[in-house]
């Protein structure tokens, strides 16, 4: 079986203790890996320490360069790529609506590519006869990064690339369920930046826990569930390291009563279901209006009974496998505690009858606000269809969770939507759609799904702190 080791300072780091990487759709190991500790990531924050002054005095020209070679690397070796990505998180190679691994190596490839056209300008507020003032965007120094299983390789291509291009040097730490794939990258990389530039230390919460309280981190980028978030957020007061938090979602979805069923089933299926549910910005609380309740429910129910579940390896699978055995447990709780609640199972509700953790879609009508599938986060593939009756009620209730990463308004009333949506208390609002983002519109959580965002100029400027500097001319 292959072995992935840690790279820290441009070499590659084997340990006395490796981990089997498991394979959600067969539930065997397909790949080990050498597991850091403390003193493996004081090296590599060590190692990140002694490249952050050649770095980033480097011309940001070159360092783009660098992030467009890594760009290039990465489509070189895409297949491989998209084949570790879909053996450790389960996702298809293509996958319902084209959500699979293919969209996550080419959306690494292109995130990577548009992060090099932003920039990071000098602004100038005072140039007169008395003096010049102007605000620099310095690098930060050590930037730590630390990512979850549900898109392994494109969040830490999200994490990496401003940082680097920002001039901070970075020690990456991927979930131990899905770290493959992105230490591939990091060998990829370490090909092209200096020495020290871009390290990987692998393990659990114990070594996330070593990164996140290490006194000679600067900042860390973080995804990944909120109570971890907290925990991180404890650890980095000492140091009053700079954060940002993406953290977990219960995005609401409104369905206005003058929607046409047939139009909006499939795109609320997508948004519901894509990658079995483990996005972030997936759909998680459905609200229809109590004239459309039935339809769009049993047209929800009619598409999760006709999907392809399947191992992500063949062509014909649209959705995969819930991506481990604990998260599997999860929706299995939340599913039983909506039983118990009255709610109805229309669709699923239960695991296929052979070897992978492959779980029906499920649609779960006759739940309300107060049941734990509602209330919480359930980053699976089930959803309670929740009815409502009043348009300005409903938006009180979206908006009573504490929750607030993104959140939709469905109708064919463009400007009754485009006011309503704003009203929604979240990150990131969508009209007729839900959950697509781009690399240059900020994302990020309010309330407890986080603080900060990533992407655009506003996620580039979260790399750097603000230098005045005033220089007197007479
Ligand atoms: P998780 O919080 O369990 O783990 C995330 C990472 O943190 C892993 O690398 C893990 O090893 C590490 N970790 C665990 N305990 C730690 C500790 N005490 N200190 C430091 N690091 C620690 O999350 P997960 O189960 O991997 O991911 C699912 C969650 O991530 C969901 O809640 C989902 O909504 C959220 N998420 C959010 C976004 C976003 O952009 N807001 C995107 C993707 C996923």
């Amino acid at each position: 079986m292959k072995q992935y080791s840690m790279i820290i300072n441009g070499q590659s780091v084997s340990s006395g203790n490796v981990a089997d990487v498991i394979n959600p759709a067969t539930e065997q190991p397909f790949a080990r890996v050498h597991i850091g500790d403390a003193e493996l990531v004081n090296q590599a924050v060590s190692a990140a320490r002694s490249a952050f002054p050649l770095w980033s005095q480097t011309p940001i020209s070159e360092r783009d360069q660098m992030l467009l070679e890594l760009a290039s690397a990465m489509q070189a070796n895409m297949p491989e790529l998209m084949e570790l990505v879909t053996l450790e998180s389960g996702k298809p190679m293509g996958g319902l609506n084209g959500i699979g691994s293919g969209m996550e190596v080419g959306g690494s490839i292109a995130w990577t590519q548009y992060t090099t056209s932003l920039e990071l300008p000098t602004e100038v507020v005072q140039d007169n006869e008395e003096a010049l003032v102007e605000v620099h965007r310095k690098a930060l120094g050590v930037v730590a990064s630390i990512t979850p299983w549900n898109w392994p390789l494109m969040i830490a291509i999200w994490h990496i690339a401003p940082a680097l291009k920002a001039g901070n040097t970075v020690v990456i730490k991927p979930s131990s369920l899905t770290p493959t794939a992105t230490i591939r990258m990091v060998e990829l990389a370490n090909e092209i930046f200096p020495k020290g530039v871009l390290n990987i230390v692998t393990g659990d919460a114990d070594v996330g826990d070593a990164i996140s309280s290490h006194p000679d981190v600067n900042k860390i980028i973080f995804t990944g569930s909120t109570p971890t978030g907290k925990a991180i957020m404890a650890n980095s007061v000492n140091g009053l390291k700079r954060l940002t938090l993406e953290l977990g979602g219960n995005d609401a979805g409104i369905v206005l009563p003058d929607v046409n069923v047939n139009d909006v089933v499939p795109k609320l299926f997508g948004a519901i279901f894509h990658n079995n549910g483990h996005t972030c910005a997936c759909l998680k609380r459905l609200y229809v209006h109590e004239s459309q309740y039935q339809a769009i429910s049993n047209g929800l129910a009619e598409m999760a009974m006709s999907v392809t579940l399947g191992n992500g390896l063949e062509d014909s699978t649209e959705l995969g496998p819930i991506q481990n055995a604990k998260q599997l447990v999860i929706v299995e709780a939340l599913i039983n505690d909506a039983k118990q609640q009255g709610g109805k199972i229309l669709c699923g509700g239960e695991r296929l009858s052979k070897t992978g953790y492959f779980f029906k879609p499920t649609i779960i009508t006759g739940l309300t606000d107060g049941h734990r599938l509602v209330d919480e986060e359930q980053f699976g593939p089930v959803i309670a269809v929740v009815k409502y009756t009043d348009v300005d009620e409903v938006i009180e209730r979206a908006n009573k969770n504490s929750c607030g990463l993104g959140g939709s308004i469905w109708s064919d009333d463009m400007a009754t939507a485009a006011k309503l949506v704003m009203r929604l208390e979240c990150g990131t609002a969508w009209v007729n759609e839900h959950g697509g983002l781009q690399p240059d519109a900020p994302f990020g959580g309010i309330k407890q799904s986080g603080i900060g965002v990533e992407f655009g100029q506003h996620g580039l400027a979260e790399y750097t702190s603000l230098q005045t500097v005033r220089i007197p001319k007479k």
